[in-house]
């Protein structure tokens, strides 16, 4: 149940402000700094904001989603190493909402909290045979070849999987395609965990098959991520001329669309189809207007049984795909599944499970119940609007959740008894022996996985466990 927190009393506008406002930032991801950067922003009204993170790593889907050879991409992060200079900021590594900070302590030390948690566990297809080992949500790889401290002790044997089925046409899709296929001494270079170098220097796979439930038309990942494919070397990416027929309703749909990205994949896609299966030995082969209805085998996948879709016109008008009650079979030894992250419940703040998000209005939580504004609570990100959009998009989101937030306290929304002794808060943290890192702890890993990673030739050599990184946030 939620609980509220019926603790604002109206001040006249005129009434005096508190000194500093102290916002709490849960999640350090890119809606998070954005947060922080637009509050720190203020001339009219000073600002003091703690942004924790569970891991002891900052920058959330920039160190931990976004792949390692977009080392561009991750290059924001510069941005945000600016923002963490700005007057007021604090960070808390390596505190966990719920467990080692509760809603009730966060709303006693500040007098907003603004969630940023993302998205961050995977949505299932609900089919037989899901579980079979060798199936997996396409986060865990992600998570894995990242280095994320929560996954490092997971295997992915490559070396016995010949063929490899992701389901899903979003950009994580085509991530995880590329990381299987591209060649191991160009990954080696970047800041992909070494554990995941070693498996993929034992690689067996020579077929990985991408799964489109739609047609090409209505394909979610986009062109510069598409085109990559293309390029890569050894590998050849097959599309199936009976896939680029489109039909009357896709026609349709690309005369309504507003942006080229459609029309573009589709020139990319049609220009393979000149090479048919090409000469290379890895092939990543498209396959659109297919749904698994179910992974085969017996303990570990074995294959998947896949249907044919054709694409018909929902209530809305939107195009969705039907089975025809075609059926095949493609072999394969591993599938992950790439349809969409979700977001997580957060202990004591309201949730809509349907929609994996936090009920809001422009950023201020509402009730489930009474639909009505939870007082001093705010969302941003994924967690806020879904797991949409590019690192950039978290911008304009967060500045429109900060904009709602400094809009109430301008109206004199504010909550009368907050703790403002900055130092209670790391107090209460040592009370429960929670071992933050703070952001110069951050730097120190930071630099420790730089200087790991140039004696290697290597953009950055992760620390992958908390044991490492909290040992190197502490060492002197
Ligand atoms: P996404 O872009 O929303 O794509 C999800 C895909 O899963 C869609 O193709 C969707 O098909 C499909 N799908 C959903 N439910 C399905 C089901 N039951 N069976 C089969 N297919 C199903 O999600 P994402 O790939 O996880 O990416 C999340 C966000 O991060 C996106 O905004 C993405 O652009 C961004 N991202 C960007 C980059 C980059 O810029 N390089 C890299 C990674 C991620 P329908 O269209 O038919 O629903």
């Amino acid at each position: 149940m939620t609980v509220l927190h019926p603790v604002y009393f109206r001040k006249p506008v005129s009434a005096n402000l508190p000194t500093p406002l102290r916002v709490a930032v849960i999640g350090a991801g890119p809606a998070g700094f954005y947060a922080v950067e637009e509050l720190l922003k203020q001339t009219d009204l000073p600002v003091a904001v703690d942004l924790f993170d569970r891991l002891p790593t900052p920058y959330g889907l920039v160190r931990g989603g976004v792949a390692p050879d977009h080392q561009k991409i991750k290059a924001v992060t510069r941005q945000y190493e600016k923002i963490a200079q700005r007057p007021g900021f604090r960070f808390f590594g390596n505190v966990s909402f719920g467990r080692d900070l509760t809603l009730d302590e966060l709303l006693a030390h500040y007098h907003h909290a603004l969630f940023a948690t993302g998205a961050e566990s995977d949505r299932r297809m609900g089919i037989p045979g899901e579980d079979l080992l060798g199936s997996f949500p396409a986060t865990i790889f992600v998570a894995w070849y990242n280095g994320h401290p929560d996954f490092q002790d997971l295997r992915f044997d490559l070396s016995s999987t010949e063929s490899v089925a992701i389901v899903g046409n979003g950009n994580v899709a085509i991530d995880v395609a590329r990381i299987l296929s591209r060649p191991v001494d160009e990954l080696a270079k970047t800041d992909i965990a070494e554990h995941t170098i070693e498996a993929l220097r034992q690689s067996a796979v020579k077929n990985i098959y991408v799964l489109g439930r739609r047609g090409p038309a209505q394909a979610a990942f986009t062109n510069p991520e598409l085109r990559e494919l293309t390029e890569l070397p050894g590998v050849d990416l097959v599309v199936r001329p009976e896939d680029m027929a489109l039909d009357p309703l896709s026609d349709e749909f690309l005369a309504q669309q507003s942006e080229p990205m459609s029309q573009r994949n589709l020139e990319t896609l049609t220009g393979q189809l000149v090479k048919g299966e090409g000469t290379q030995a890895r092939k990543i082969r498209l396959h659109f207007l297919v749904s698994p209805v179910m992974v085969l085998g017996t303990e570990r996948v074995e294959g998947v049984r896949i249907e044919k879709n054709r694409l018909v016109k929902d209530e809305h008008g939107n195009l969705k795909a039907q089975g025809t009650g075609e059926y095949q079979d493609l072999p394969c030894q591993m599938i992950f599944r790439s349809i969409g992250y979700k977001g997580h419940r957060l202990a004591g703040v309201p949730f809509d499970e349907r929609a994996g998000v936090i009920p809001n209005s422009n950023g201020r939580v509402l009730d489930l119940t009474s639909g009505l504004p939870v007082p001093r609570l705010y969302v941003a990100g994924w967690i806020k609007r879904g797991p949409s959009g590019v690192i950039g998009t978290n911008k304009a989101d967060a500045s429109a959740t900060v904009a709602a937030l400094l809009a109430d306290v301008r109206q004199g929304m504010v909550a009368p008894e907050v703790t403002t002794d900055a130092e209670a808060i790391p107090t209460l943290l040592t009370s429960k022996q929670v071992q933050y890192v703070t952001f110069a702890g951050w730097q120190r890993i930071d630099q420790h996985e730089l200087s790991r990673g140039q004696e290697q030739g290597k953009v950055r050599n992760k620390l992958v466990t908390r044991d490492q990184l909290l040992e190197s946030a502490e060492a002197a």
